[in-house]
């Protein structure tokens, strides 16, 4: 039987990197990868700007100026924010100015309007002004040619203004990776449909697709399946081809109507393996049909929840490179005493500040509720042979 790790190391030697790149629109590229390096064309900003309302003059020209000696100069146009100034400005001379617009040739700096009278064909500035001190140069921000976003980066919020300001509508980023979902199991309803006396809900399916989708992955597609071996396996060997990962939950353990090993000896080209030390979740299998891996989770919920975490998180990191995928672990203290018996046991947990609680509720792996709320696992080691006392040192992996 495989360690968490060498089941993981497995799963994830059989993983393919996704390298097929396409163009989104830019608001679309948010949390994918970036598969170009984005450079400026232009320089930004294009032109030397004004950093204040007022007016553009020489600087070296207001030397001395102040409210009781106010200077005067000659306004030969005014210019806002998207204009250009046509001409020059020389010795005497001044621009009224907004902030944005291009500071005119001639003049190197900008006398805030608050400094003088506000006139209109003459102005008194009571103030001084260094030349290029009230001045953004050209290329303040960057310059034409700089990498301002490296190909592979994540492109969050910030990288969405940055690539708007190089002038991208649209960027190339890698593929997200096609992962389909089946769950399995006749006691298995659709979230909706009329209870009937011996069905649950189908919580799995959701789980898989709601953690996708937080984490920026739009699943293939996420079906129900009934325990019949045939159909699985015809989903499987007909969906593979266009999938990048397939996750299964439910039919893993030695049940009559666990049929997931029937279905591997149906459509698997190799088998990797089944049971991973691990509690929840143990009976975890996995193989892979044509070049798919597939992965297929125990049914109960958080079986599935922390198999999906601990096993399929690793597979979707190596794929996309993108770390939101990766789960950090950290030492933390844990609040509460747990015991448990001989298993390595993942538990789910909530931590804050450097401190990690277990919920109160049923820590089942047939139990979802007392998920509610937590943002991690909280592993206990085979060794720890009575579990573990508040205060003891855990190991916390970061949902
Ligand atoms: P199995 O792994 O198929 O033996 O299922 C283990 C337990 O998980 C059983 O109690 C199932 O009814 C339950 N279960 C299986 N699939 C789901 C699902 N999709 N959503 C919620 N519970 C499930
Ligand atoms: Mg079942």
């Amino acid at each position: 039987m495989y360690s968490v790790e060498e089941a993981r190391d497995v799963l994830v030697a059989h993983s393919k990197v996704i390298t097929k790149t396409t163009y989104l629109p830019l608001l679309s590229c948010l949390g994918k990868v970036l598969a170009e390096d984005a450079r400026a064309v232009y320089d930004q900003p294009p032109f030397p700007r004004s950093p204040l309302d007022g007016y553009a003059l020489r600087g070296e020209e207001t030397n001395g100026a102040s409210k009781e000696s106010p200077k005067q100069f000659r306004v030969i146009g005014k210019i806002y924010a998207g204009q250009c100034f046509d001409g020059k400005v020389g010795a005497g001379e001044a621009v009224r100015i907004m902030t944005g617009a291009p500071i005119p040739e001639g003049a190197n700096t900008v006398i805030r309007q608050e400094w003088t009278d506000f006139g209109e064909d003459v102005v008194e500035i009571y103030g001084q002004s260094k030349p290029f001190s009230d001045y953004c140069p050209q290329g303040e921000d960057y310059q034409a040619g700089d990498v301002l976003i490296k190909k592979g980066s994540v492109i969050d919020g910030t990288s969405i203004a940055i690539l708007a300001s190089l002038g991208y509508a649209q960027c190339l980023v890698y593929e997200a990776p096609r992962v389909g979902i089946i769950s399995t199991g006749d006691e298995v309803i659709e979230p909706g449909s009329s209870m009937i006396p011996g069905k649950i809900y189908d919580s799995n399916l959701n789980y898989i697709c709601a953690r996708l989708l937080e984490k920026g992955c739009q699943p293939m597609f996420a079906i129900h399946a009934k325990d019949d071996p045939a159909n699985v396996s015809d989903i499987i060997k007909k969906l593979a081809p266009e999938c990048d990962l397939i996750i299964t939950t439910g039919g893993v353990s030695v049940g009559e109507k666990d049929i997931m090993h029937e279905v591997e000896e149906l459509v698997a080209t190799k088998k990797l393996f089944w049971k991973v030390k691990i509690k929840p979740g143990a009976p975890t299998l996995s193989f892979i049909c044509g070049e798919t891996p597939v992965v297929c989770l125990s049914g109960n919920p958080f079986g599935a929840a922390a198999n999906f975490e601990l096993l399929v998180r690793p597979i979707l990191y190596k794929m996309t490179g993108n770390p939101v995928w990766n789960m950090p672990v950290l030492h933390m203290e844990i609040q509460n005493d747990f015991k448990k018996g001989r298993c390595r046991r993942f538990l789910r947990a909530h931590y804050e500040n450097d401190k990690v609680w277990l919920p109160e509720g049923n820590h089942a792996s047939g139990a979802i509720s007392s998920m509610l709320g937590c943002n991690c696992l909280v592993e206990i080691s085979e060794s720890a042979e009575h579990g573990v006392s508040k205060g003891d040192i855990v190991c916390v992996h970061l949902l």
